[in-house]
């Protein structure tokens, strides 16, 4: 659930406003600090909402729901412009419009590569690869100093959707006088890199090509790149793809109207998956967390109204398992098998069926090196990845690195120093 502030010259800028997920079967986040064991709870946003006339704007770096998940809901106490890229845009104004906000709520459009003021802050937005379209880095410069915010990132060569990433535009941020480099920790205990998104088009093209029943793969709605991979390769298989879930038409939705659906990828209407004969069939469902009213878990109770699984059929979990939902996907797996349905999830398989969208060691050491920041301030995961990213930058040649908890302020200039507790690092509940 982040939510970070850059305060310079009596103003403050909020970069992302996102929630988090509290399962069901969890006792990781239930009731910490007090918090009701709601499901989707985010950042206590009071320090900010007490003083809203001081907030000049609400940057959304891209469309993950730990990101941008928040907004909606939270917006009225800021009350403040949100600056955005078209994807990142289209998914919020869907997500506005549910609520009755869609009128209030000024979006701006900010396309890649742009350089905006806003107040006291001149920002840059850098195309970074991720898993989701429409991923920006932030260049934020200020008088007093200038801050590289790499929000969600990893390099990849061949994403599937946007371009490339692209070394020669981080590398010349190092004749820019970075700061602070505010930067990803997620996989910073992983050695290496991360593979691409083609490295997973490539696994699940054999996995689907030798399968003889239907075949079912799970995974996150949002990366598109994903899905468009599936769509290719049921092209490729002979197979005809149905989408399964709320979610996954709408992101098929505002990837089509943001011109990232290739125009020459079908998807078939769902409810006439059931009557096509099983080799011709890939589907993608909802549900890889477990999650009871989705469309996986209805398929593995065998009372989904548009798809019954029969005996030789297979389902792929495209994903990983995030911690705390481990016994709800093992209930779902279970079901399946009890009923000769095979299941394949990463660690059955050697191959790449899911890749991570964030940087290993090997990616972050590159990316301190080429932008040569004074301070690297880790953010984006528990305090055991926040260390090993500050040790990669301290290896990378980092002179000082700023690691603290949520609700620390990270003083970057004229002296940079931590400062524990500066607000109070709360969550709060939404109701959804
Ligand atoms: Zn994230
Ligand atoms: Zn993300």
């Amino acid at each position: 659930m982040n939510l970070n502030l850059y305060g310079h010259a009596g103003q403050w800028l909020m970069v992302d406003c996102g929630v988090t997920f509290n399962s069901p079967l969890s006792a990781q986040y239930s009731t910490v600090d007090g918090t009701p064991n709601a499901e989707v709870l985010a950042a206590d946003p009071t320090f900010i909402s007490q003083q809203k006339e001081n907030l000049c704007g609400i940057v959304i770096t891209h469309a993950h729901e730990d990101h941008i998940g928040a907004l909606p809901q939270l917006w009225q106490r800021f009350n403040c412009p949100v600056y955005t890229t078209p994807f990142t845009a289209e998914v919020l104004r869907r997500k506005l419009s549910g609520l009755g906000l869609a009128d209030k709520v000024p979006v701006i459009e900010v396309l890649s590569g742009a350089t905006i003021n806003i107040g006291p802050f001149c920002l840059h937005w850098l195309a970074i690869t991720h898993s989701i379209p429409d991923p920006h880095a932030l260049v934020i410069k200020t008088l007093a100093g200038t801050v590289f915010h790499t929000a969600d990132w990893k390099i990849d060569a061949s994403p599937i959707t946007g371009r490339a990433f692209k070394s020669t535009i981080f590398k010349r941020l190092a004749q820019h006088n970075i700061t602070a480099m505010v930067c990803d920790s997620t996989n910073a205990l992983r050695e290496g890199f991360s593979l691409s998104e083609a490295d997973c088009h490539n696994a699940l093209l054999q996995v689907v090509k030798a399968a003889s029943g239907r075949v079912v793969v799970t995974g996150f709605s949002s990366n598109v790149g994903r899905l468009i991979s599936l769509a290719r390769i049921a092209a490729q298989t002979g197979r005809y793809l149905a989408l399964l879930g709320r979610s996954l038409d709408n992101m098929v939705g505002v990837a089509r109207a943001t011109g990232y659906w290739p125009d020459e990828l079908t998807v078939v209407d769902a409810s006439h998956i059931g009557y096509l004969p099983k080799e011709e069939v890939l589907v993608i469902a909802t549900g890889s967390q477990g999650e009871p009213r989705a469309a996986l878990s209805r398929l593995a109770d065998d009372n989904h109204p548009l798809l019954l699984l029969e005996q030789g059929d297979l389902v792929v979990f495209s994903s990983i398992i995030i911690p705390g939902n481990e016994m709800l996907i093992s209930r779902l797996v279970e079901k399946f098998n009890a009923r000769n349905i095979q299941t394949l999830q990463s660690h059955d398989t050697e191959l790449p069926i899911h890749v991570s969208g964030h940087p290993n060691r090997g990616e972050l050491d590159l990316l301190y090196r080429w932008v040569q920041p004074q301070i690297a301030v880790p953010v984006h995961g528990e305090a055991a990845h926040l260390a090993a990213n500050a040790d990669v930058a301290k290896a990378a040649g980092v002179p000082q690195q700023l690691t603290g908890l949520n609700g620390d302020l990270f003083v970057l200039a004229p002296v940079p120093r931590l400062w524990p507790g500066f607000v109070k690092a709360g969550r709060i509940a939404l109701v959804r």
